[in-house]
């Protein structure tokens, strides 16, 4: 779902609108550990059309002082939003810290609404008309005691929101496939993209007839042309000041449901994160392709391959089906390796197994090895099929339950069979009594 920042000064009863906005209290959208209690997203609804608002708490002076703070967190609202909410006081007026993030939200290239609160009567109504100086457009009056306006005011954000769902896998037929390139903070994200994305800008013109979000970008990889989502922030190299990890990771996980195919950057020179693996569970849970590219191999010397080595049978023995790649995004080795890694795990998604070659090879594994007998019953499987691919879903049909242990081995034998690198696989049991 797209996303709306509402950002504002404390005490000009942004809470108050935010609760008028989301209905109520309790939607609550993730619960993100480590994040601090005040910066809180929400799932909203208005009109059939879904959006996560962003509530980014008051703005506190910190030791950088207030201005500093405000515009650090209007920066924030911007590089990861879809649209960003302003709201100001009217009875108060336009302040000059009103005025400072003002001058941040005007810079941006999304969308920027204006909210005046506290309109609790006529007499206020020439206060919002002050508040066109801010430059963003019309002021949207609202009175947080009776709630009159926030209805026009959600018109009008989900005017300026872009459509949701903006971009479902497998729904835009032909077009470029999708790639979400993430990772945490500093792996070298900017400097792949950037390294890869020489030719930007021109293939955006030659490809007719798609449409470009301006988030995206279309970049040229080994003679196919690929379609990077989200990648606005690190097109323009903008770093993330702390306490923009949860932001960060909305973004993350939006940026990978959009996409078919996930790029986790990992850094090489570093022993894997707990960070690494979560952006490596969200892809995982969202069911996209993955390729596990580790970067700054330039950095890796013999002790920290080895060290390497035995992380990735620690820490990610999970997703040993991943397609993987060493690269350095600074001398640009092996970076060419990522387009056919992509192919490899595309191929690998979309992959569909004809019911009869399943039930085949289903029977030669079943005989060779049946499942566990269970109280004294043994299980017997019936027949399997594939029910979906992107990514591929089989479900079995037997006569008992089957064990965990026992589904893990046919999901081996399986990958053994028919390959699947790249692609996470689902098994689910029906039990027919
Ligand atoms: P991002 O936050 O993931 O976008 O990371 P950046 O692309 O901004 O890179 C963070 C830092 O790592 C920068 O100082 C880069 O120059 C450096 N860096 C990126 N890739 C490599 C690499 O392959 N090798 C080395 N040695 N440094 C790299």
């Amino acid at each position: 779902a797209p996303v709306l920042a509402v950002v504002g000064r404390p005490n000009v009863g942004k809470s108050t609108l935010v609760n008028r906005l989301i209905g109520r209290r309790e939607a609550v959208v993730q619960d993100i550990p480590g994040v601090t209690r005040d910066r809180i997203a929400y799932d909203a609804l208005w009109n059939g059309r879904r959006f996560t608002l962003v509530d980014t708490g008051g703005w506190e002076p910190d030791a950088t002082g207030l201005q500093a703070a405000v515009a650090a967190q209007a920066e924030m609202a911007i590089q990861t939003a879809d649209a960003v909410l302003l709201v100001v006081d009217a009875s108060v007026g336009a302040t000059a810290t009103d005025e400072a993030v003002a001058r941040v939200l005007r810079r941006s290239d999304r969308p920027v609404l204006l909210a005046a609160t506290k309109v609790d009567d006529d007499r206020l109504t020439s206060d919002t008309a002050a508040l066109w100086r801010l430059g963003l457009g019309e002021p949207h009056p609202v009175s947080g005691l009776h709630g009159r306006g926030s209805g026009d005011l959600l018109d009008a954000v989900l005017d300026a929101l872009p459509e949701s769902p903006r971009d479902l896998p497998g729904t835009g037929v032909g077009g470029p496939r999708r790639v979400a390139l993430v990772g945490k903070p500093n792996v070298g994200k900017s400097s792949l993209l950037n390294r890869v994305s020489g030719e930007v800008r021109s293939v955006v013109h030659d490809v007719a007839g798609t449409t470009v979000d301006p988030v995206d970008s279309l970049v040229d990889l080994d003679g196919e042309v690929w379609r990077f989502v989200d990648t606005a922030g690190l097109r323009k190299r903008v770093h993330m000041a702390s306490g923009m990890e949860y932001y960060a990771s909305l973004r993350t996980r939006a940026a990978i449901e959009a996409a078919e195919v996930a790029v986790v950057l990992i850094d090489a020179s570093e022993p894997i994160a707990e960070q690494d693996q979560r952006v490596i569970g969200m892809a995982e849970e969202a069911g996209r392709a993955l390729v596990l590219v580790f970067n700054k191999w330039d950095l890796v010397d013999e002790d920290r391959r080895l060290a390497m080595k035995r992380e990735l049978e620690r820490d990610l023995v999970r997703v040993q089906w991943a397609e993987r790649v060493n690269v350095s995004a600074l001398t640009g080795r092996s970076v060419a390796k990522i387009a056919p890694a992509l192919r490899t795990a595309l191929a690998s998604w979309d992959r569909r197994i004809p019911t009869g070659r399943l039930n085949g090879w289903l029977a030669e594994v079943i005989a060779a090895t049946p499942p566990p007998v269970r109280s004294g019953k043994q299980p017997k499987v019936l027949f399997a099929t594939q029910a979906q691919t992107r990514p591929p879903t089989f479900v079995l049909f037997t006569s008992g339950f089957l064990e965990a242990g026992y589904r893990r081995f046919l999901e081996r034998r399986l990958r053994e069979e028919f390959g699947f690198t790249g692609s996470p696989v689902r098994i689910s049991v029906r039990v027919r009594e």
